[in-house]
């Protein structure tokens, strides 16, 4: 059912890869020489098809990251397609719409919570049970900017983003001594259609932004992506429950 090619010796996932951050960060790792999985919400099998036609070897699975079970059988067909798991980037993260705090409802929050941080959660656990079973790997946890500063109109999206860096924190000492390293990458403003969208509905925010970010740009996927294949890399082998600011300097600002 789904596309698989021949095994590799290093395999990758990318939860949220469909587009943006993760898409672009599938690819870094496809073009690395990682047997890449991209996941999404809705299954990114013309993405996946884009990257073995240009001869790296990607597949597309769908699976909705706040769902236990799905994410539980997404991990079961990864190690059964490709026998292990190197490398995880759980990346799959939605907003809220943007109001103060005491106006976000319940539903509003609960499907931020879902998504932000159980799907980390959901997707951490079975990765670090493969991850135990084969002796090591590195996941990489998206948390964002907003996981070390406030945002106005963000409250559910942010108190996801620092629940993510505590979350990442203590799972590396949980398991630094079994060689599974754990760190996240904390994006500023890139754009994305995530971003793409927050500016629609608010278009006096671009100037406003760009204009506090030391770096006087917004960031590019590509530059998440580098990133975070450093992260997983041996080059990284002694960081550890860090969370890498890639942000062009704002949240130092
Ligand atoms: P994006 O373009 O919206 O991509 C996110 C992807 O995740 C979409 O394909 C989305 O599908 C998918 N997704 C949503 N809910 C899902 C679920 N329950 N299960 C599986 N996949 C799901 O976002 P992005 O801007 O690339 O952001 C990627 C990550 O970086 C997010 O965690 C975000 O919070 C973080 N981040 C982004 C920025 C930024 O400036 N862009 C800054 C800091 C942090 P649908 O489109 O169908 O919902």
């Amino acid at each position: 059912m789904e596309i698989t090619t021949s095994t590799s010796r290093k395999v990758a996932l990318v939860t949220g890869s469909a587009t943006g951050i993760g898409l672009a960060c599938a690819e870094a790792f496809a073009k690395a020489g990682y047997t890449t999985v991209l996941a999404d919400i809705r299954k990114p099998a013309e993405q996946a098809a884009k990257l073995t036609d240009e001869g790296y070897r990607a597949a597309a699975y769908r699976c909705d990251v706040s769902d236990t079970q799905a994410v539980k059988e997404m991990i079961g067909w990864i190690v059964s397609a490709y026998g292990r798991l190197d490398a995880a980037l759980n990346n799959a993260g939605i907003q809220t719409p943007q109001r103060p705090m005491a106006e976000i409802t319940d539903d509003e929050f609960d499907r931020t919570v879902a998504v932000d941080l159980k799907g980390v959660w959901n997707c951490m656990r079975y990765e670090i049970i493969q991850m135990l079973k084969q002796g090591g790997g590195a996941i990489v946890n998206t948390s964002s900017q907003g996981g070390v500063t406030g945002f106005p109109g963000q409250a559910a999206y942010i108190a996801c983003k620092h629940a993510v860096i505590g979350l990442t924190r203590t799972a590396a000492i949980d398991y630094a001594a079994q060689g599974i390293r754990i760190n996240a990458v904390c994006p500023g403003v890139i754009r994305t259609p995530m971003a793409e969208e927050l500016l629609r509905r608010n278009p006096a925010l671009e100037a406003a932004l760009v204009r506090d970010i030391p770096a006087g740009r917004m960031g590019r996927p590509e530059e998440i992506a580098q990133a975070v294949l450093w992260l997983c890399s041996p080059q990284a082998s002694f960081v550890d429950g860090h969370a890498l600011l890639v942000d062009g300097a704002f949240s130092i600002h």
